[in-house]
């Protein structure tokens, strides 16, 4: 039975055609699935049944068009490592159409490798299957630890190979997103000063995005002040958590506030504020510790696409230049203030007092200086607060004095707490997930799929689905990497 995708509209291609171009996946000749997102699916009005069928396959591998899908490739320019590149669009990604969920939000479906459209550049327009499980895995695990981010609706292994640095089997994922927008769309359309469309796609990405905001008589402010309020939130959830992005170009930003475009990302291990991971950074514009900066980066691309926008709305150059800044000065509050309460709430503390940043930034330093694994290190201090003997957290140190000495300090300020122990410590397991997609797993993982074996990436999936229990059959995904196992660099994603 051929599928249908129900509750189905195309409101983006609404919009000028400037901004997408029509496209056909290109069929792949053997398509295997790979995974499957049940709830996700049910969310989409997709039953289980429907993608394991042969029909369903072959709708997500690209061989068939499913009903009322209306596939389109979108348009979009970006800064990449800080150049400018005024064409990229999706290359190898074809957007299917936007089902209204159960939940009654719009969502894109989209295949990500499923061949050539007229902004593949010189690409093949493919994924391989190693980058592809790595997305699936992230994301969802980031959706589990309640991070706003793109979804992975299932996987298909295409049966063609693919050539990057080495042959590896292709795949294609589906990838569900509130919205496909990205900063890279706004440059896309400001460089080609059409500012009629730039107008609408402001109205378009508000309406869609941002409906409860009032737009107080300029829908480029409104807009501009949304993503900035929602990518603070967002790198600030990131920076408690951890994660590092790895290619944050302006193409990879989403005017939805979630994340997207798993590349070469990772949790980090060890503490270490200047890391990477990504192969090509080399000089290591995306680390960890420079994720803030890079927001309000992008940000400042964004607010200089809209400019003639404010301009137009009625205000001269000069007042348009201090009203987009205004916007952007808002950022960096906006995320210290987030980052700090999710800082608190990961060392169980509800009060804000004038010293907590200063003591929550002494533990990271002594992390740093006896390279300490993040998550370890603060899910132990769960532990501690539950009564657990300190030495689960000194033996973390080369150096036990000076985090014995941190410990005091924080049982002193603990003491002011006017919130029960019981409440405090679940604060702190709901802030300090005991599992992350730890880069060595997923590497092992993939090595494992591609030896046909999906029984591991099916295992770390379950554990990642509830991050913040202790599952004690599954203490080896909770682990750090060993020496042997360090030092994972992932590639560029493509
Ligand atoms: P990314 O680094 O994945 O964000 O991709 C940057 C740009 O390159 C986007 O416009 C992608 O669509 C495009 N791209 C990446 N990989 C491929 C590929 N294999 N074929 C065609 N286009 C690609
Ligand atoms: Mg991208």
């Amino acid at each position: 039975m051929p599928i249908t995708f129900k509750q189905t509209e195309h409101s983006y291609s609404q919009l000028p055609q400037l901004l997408f171009a029509r496209v056909q996946p290109t069929p792949v000749t053997q398509p295997e699935l790979l995974a499957v997102n049940d709830t996700l699916a049910e969310t989409l009005h997709i039953t289980r049944n429907e993608i394991t069928s042969p029909d369903g396959v072959a709708v997500f591998a690209g061989n068939t068009i499913p009903d009322g899908a209306e596939p389109i490739a979108l348009a979009y320019a970006g800064h990449q490592f800080g150049h400018l590149v005024p064409q990229l669009g999706d290359g190898r990604a074809i957007l299917l159409g936007e089902i209204i969920g159960r939940d009654g939000k719009r969502y894109d479906v989209q295949l990500k490798g499923a061949g050539r459209t007229p902004y593949s550049r010189r690409g093949d327009g493919r994924a391989a299957l190693g980058p592809v499980l790595r997305e699936y895995l992230v994301s969802e695990a980031m959706a589990a630890l309640g991070v706003p981010t793109t979804r992975s609706l299932c996987a298909v292994a295409t049966g063609e190979q693919v050539y990057r640095e080495i042959p590896s089997p292709g795949a294609v994922l589906t990838r569900v997103a509130l919205s496909h927008l990205r900063v890279g769309t706004f440059e896309y359309v400001a460089l080609r000063r059409d500012l009629d469309t730039l107008e609408r796609l402001t109205n378009y990405a508000l309406a869609r995005l941002y409906p409860d905001r009032s737009t107080n008589g300029s829908a480029a402010l409104t807009l501009l002040e949304a993503v900035t309020e929602a990518q603070a939130e967002l790198v600030a959830h990131w920076m408690a958590l951890g994660f590092v992005h790895g290619v944050m170009n302006t193409d990879n930003m989403a005017i939805s506030g979630e994340t997207i475009d798993y590349g070469p990302c990772a949790f980090l291990d060890t503490y270490s504020p200047e890391r990477t991971f990504s192969s090509i950074d080399v000089n290591g514009r995306y680390a960890f510790i420079n994720q803030p900066n890079c927001a309000q980066w992008n940000l400042t691309r964004l607010a200089e696409a809209l400019f003639p926008l404010v301009v137009k709305e009625g205000h001269d150059e000069a007042e348009a230049t201090v009203l987009l800044n205004d916007c952007l000065k808002a950022f960096y509050p906006q995320y210290t203030a987030a980052y700090q309460m999710r800082l608190r709430c990961k060392l169980g503390l509800t009060l804000e007092t004038a010293d907590d940043a200063a003591l929550a930034q002494d533990l990271l330093t002594l992390m740093a200086n006896n390279k300490v694994d993040y998550t370890l290190c603060f899910r132990r201090l769960v532990d501690v607060g539950e009564g657990a003997d300190a030495s689960v957290i000194t033996g973390l140190f080369a150096d036990p004095e000076a985090i014995g000495e941190w410990l005091r300090r924080w049982d002193h300020r603990s003491q002011q707490e006017p919130r029960a122990h019981a409440a405090r410590a679940a604060l702190m397991r709901g802030a300090n997930p005991a599992f992350i997609p730890r880069n060595h797993r997923i590497e092992e993982v993939i090595a494992a799929a591609l030896q046909g074996d999906m029984a591991p990436f099916a295992r770390l999936h379950a554990v990642l689905a509830r991050p913040y229990e202790d599952q004690l059959d599954a203490r080896d995904l909770a682990l750090p990497p060993g020496e042997e196992q360090w030092d994972h660099r992932t590639f560029c994603g493509t």
